[in-house]
């Protein structure tokens, strides 16, 4: 199928930021190679890579909400988790469909499976079962950290060094990648080529938070019957496999709020964006998904709460340290 306009602009954000994220990771490859002794020039560490801590950020939530503290160990990360569950509240799972890197990779593996005529449509019944995956991670997830957890040992595991170097732990995980790490991470990418987006639709707890809000997000795509021809063009688009032709209004959490279904539609006013009664363009929408988002992150910078405030020298006793601490 032909990509439609707002899939060209959708996949330019999500290839920008993706490029832009591998120069964070880099610089931040640098920084912590200074401090391994490996590297002779100092690089100042990018706060944006805390955005891969979310089970550190699903604490420093708890936290704030708990007790108003704020976390000062990863800011960046609460500030980043804060804007991806806003989005979704508004504007359903903008972040995924438009923000989000590994999303990008997962449609963008489906695309080439599509393209070169291998992807397969998964069975019902195992579609079903495979979606409550995430759900049950992100169950699992909160029940420790909102109930099992007393706000004292969340604070107290926030604060300790294993949180954080957690940054670094993660870098020196994928830089170090062990036989099991690889043999998973190839079973994740050969399976997201034979089925569409399969690490958001069925293993993404993250996604799963962000559905579970974008259920009460004012903003659904929504058909109107009187003008809808029935081509299924809509169904066809879908990266979420969702059926959008025999639907009113899409209200599944696993609507990524991409738009392909609105742009490809051939009748004027058959299928839209809506926020209540009005109809919104995918362009405002794409606008919105960013300007919340990085509106977010610029309003913690202005307000300072942003850079970590754990210092280099502390960096510099800790790194060194890190290989001694189990994951
Ligand atoms: S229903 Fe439309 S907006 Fe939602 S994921 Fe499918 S194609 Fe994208
Ligand atoms: S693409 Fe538009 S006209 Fe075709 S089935 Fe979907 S809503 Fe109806």
């Amino acid at each position: 199928m032909k990509k439609s306009r707002i899939e060209y602009a959708r996949h330019g954000i999500q290839i920008t930021l993706s490029i832009f994220l591998l120069y964070i990771g880099w610089q931040f490859y640098k920084f912590v190679m200074y401090y391994e002794g490996q590297m002779s020039t100092f690089s100042s560490r990018p706060p944006s890579v805390e955005g891969f801590l979310p089970i550190s950020a699903l604490m420093s939530l708890r936290l704030w909400l708990s007790s108003g503290m704020l976390d000062p160990i990863h800011p960046a990360g609460l500030v980043i988790f804060i804007a991806a569950l806003l989005t979704a509240f508004l504007l359903r799972k903008g972040f995924c469909g438009w923000l989000c890197p590994i999303g990008a990779l997962s449609e963008a593996l489906g695309i080439a499976g599509a393209k070169v005529g291998v992807q397969l449509a998964m069975p019902k019944a195992l579609d079903v079962i495979l979606k409550a995956i995430k759900y049950l991670l992100l169950g699992f997830f909160a029940k420790i950290i909102f109930l099992d957890m007393p706000v004292q040992a969340v604070y107290f595991f926030l604060q300790n060094d294993y949180n954080k170097i957690s940054d670094v732990k993660m870098l020196k995980f994928f830089i170090n990648l062990s036989g099991t790490g690889l043999a998973v991470l190839v079973i994740l990418v050969v399976a997201s080529v034979f089925f569409k987006h399969f690490w958001c639709r069925y293993l993404c707890p993250y996604g799963a938070l962000l559905g579970v809000l974008a259920l009460v997000s004012p903003m659904a795509v929504q058909r109107d019957q009187s003008y809808c021809i029935d081509c299924k063009k809509c169904d066809q688009s879908c990266p979420s496999a969702l059926k959008v032709s025999s639907t009113k209004r899409v209200y599944s959490p696993e609507c990524v709020g991409c738009l392909n279904c609105v742009d490809v539609c051939p009748k004027e006013k058959a299928l839209e964006i809506r926020l209540g009664k009005w109809s919104v363009s995918s362009k405002v929408f794409g606008a919105m998904v960013m300007v919340i988002f990085f509106g977010v992150i610029l309003w913690a910078k202005t307000y300072g709460y942003w850079e970590t405030s754990i210092t280099l020298e502390e960096y510099s006793k800790l790194i060194p340290l890190s290989r001694l601490m189990g994951h």
